[in-house]
């Protein structure tokens, strides 16, 4: 089985959230299920050279507006599986993944040099495996593609769905000179007065794919489908909700090197030491027996921060530290900067995207994390948080519900807490029943037991997309 992964972010490469996780870790993983798994993303600036392998693909042509341009592919094995990186300055040298005019564009663009470096490389997958929006392109040529051109003709597609709020929405008058003005194509992107990336990768794919189980049947509700859910109710035949794993080679507080000091389920012991250099880092006292209350996110609406704007002085008031971690929209940044300017003693933030050491730390140091999403279609802090003996506090919403289990003190068994309705005063009412079992040690660390045992490992993940790829590959 031959698949080529599409994505515009992947870990060790470049990331803004769960998607570049995710492409990082499931061509490693697939390559353990026998799949030949092989992954193209675009070679940004701030992509760190020192992961190319130094050899590349030359001059392949990419046809784009009525000229032949002469791309160059760098290789890279840094992912655990090959990896193709487009070398295109004009539309990839820029300081950030997304967030141009013309991101319709640069991923237009990234698409039809994807497909063209298959062919030159003479490599036919069985699937072509497309991520969110950019990949609407890619779906809706091959599947073009595959009526004249019989190098593309027995390829199959599948686009995964890991956030179905992000549509790549552009001038449809772009549609003509990007390639898709003919009617069909037309028809397949406009939803209401723009054209969707999204939605015509939709319709154009041999299959779906999204990252949990409840995340795919919340997207054909009307609440949840961001105007697409009587779409993917018509393609609920082919549409699979697998849910993300974890790469354990890099989340794990064993061998973390970016801690202060691991431990494992066996010996929690070095989570304190981790507890104080957090503390140290964010310049708060360094008072280990006070909870402390994290959480690491994209500050966008999803995410839940509304709910945690209304009660961050009653999380205050509870005694515990409050740290915060995230890039995003003004209106939350500034937020957190008020909060710790009114609470410099209890309250630590970092405005921005930090990397990856700094998450480790707070996901190491911290005892519980929130997130209290308003939906989410899966989510890997919290699974992160568990391995991490810390203990996630959800809504029950996407992948959050069907990854996190409410703690039963009766029985002993439960991974976090859990609440239902997105009100600020529910998401208190959580954090205040964390806080009572925090304060019962017994109860506490059977609650983070029960977290660092779960198996959340992209072994099984992987099974179930191969699974998906072989049904796929014989339609
Ligand atoms: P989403 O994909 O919606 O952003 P996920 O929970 O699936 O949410 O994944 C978020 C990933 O991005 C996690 O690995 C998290 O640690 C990381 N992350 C989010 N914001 C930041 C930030 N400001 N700095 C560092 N890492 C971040």
């Amino acid at each position: 089985m031959r698949v080529a992964i599409l994505t515009s972010e992947a870990v060790p490469f470049a990331k803004t959230g769960g998607l570049a996780d995710v492409s990082g870790a499931l061509p490693k993983a697939l390559t353990e299920q026998d799949v030949d798994a092989r992954l193209i993303l675009p070679l940004y600036d701030q992509i760190d050279r020192g992961f190319l392998n130094g050899d590349s693909i030359e001059d392949i042509r990419v046809e784009w507006r009525g000229q032949v341009h002469h791309v160059r592919f760098a290789l890279s094995d840094a992912a655990g599986a090959p990896a193709y990186l487009l070398e295109t300055p004009e539309f990839f040298a820029r300081p950030n993944i997304y967030g141009y005019k013309d991101d319709h564009i640069r991923f237009a663009y990234f698409s039809r040099a994807a497909l063209a470096l298959l062919k030159h490389l003479d490599w036919q997958p069985d699937v072509v495996n497309g991520n969110d929006w950019p990949s609407g392109f890619a779906m809706q040529e091959l599947r073009a593609r595959r009526r004249y051109d019989p190098f593309f003709q027995p390829i199959r597609t599948v686009l995964s769905l890991h956030n179905v709020g992000y549509q790549g929405f552009f001038d449809p008058g772009d549609l003509w000179w990007l390639g898709f003005g003919e009617r069909p194509e037309v028809d397949d992107f406009m939803l209401e007065r723009s054209a969707s990336a999204l939605k015509a990768g939709i319709i154009a794919a041999d299959a779906l794919s999204t990252v949990s189980p409840r995340y795919s049947r919340e997207i054909q509700t009307r609440d949840q489908g961001h105007g697409l859910d009587w779409l993917l109710r018509s393609r609920a035949d082919r549409l699979v909700g697998i849910a993300n794993g974890v790469d354990y080679t890099i989340w794990n507080p064993e061998t973390d090197p970016d801690i202060a000091a691991n431990f494992s389920v066996d010996d929690l012991s070095g989570k304190r030491e981790c507890k104080i250099d957090l503390l140290r880092r964010f310049g708060l006292p360094q008072d280990a027996e006070r909870p402390i209350i994290a959480v690491i996110s994209r500050l966008v609406k999803q995410k839940g921060y509304d709910l945690i704007r209304q009660i961050a002085p009653a999380i205050v008031q509870t005694g515990s530290f409050f740290i915060a971690l995230g890039a995003g929209a003004s209106e939350y940044e500034d937020f957190l900067q008020q909060l710790h300017e009114r609470y410099p003693r209890e309250v630590g933030i970092y405005k921005g995207y930090a990397g990856e050491p700094l998450a480790h730390q707070i996901e190491a140091g911290a005892d519980m994390f929130l997130m209290p999403s308003l939906y989410e279609p899966c989510g890997l802090n919290q699974m992160y948080s568990m391995r991490y003996g810390t203990v996630p506090i959800v809504r029950a919403t996407g992948g959050l519900d069907d990854t996190v289990e409410q703690f039963n003190p009766s029985t002993g068994t439960g991974t976090g807490f859990k609440f239902g309705p997105y009100e600020a005063g529910a998401l208190l009412e959580k954090i205040r029943e964390a806080l009572y079992f925090y304060g019962r040690p017994d109860d506490w660390k059977k609650i983070q037991r029960n977290g660092m045992l779960v198996d959340n490992s992209w072994e099984a993940a992987a099974k179930k997309y191969a699974e998906l790829y072989r049904e796929v590959a014989q339609l």
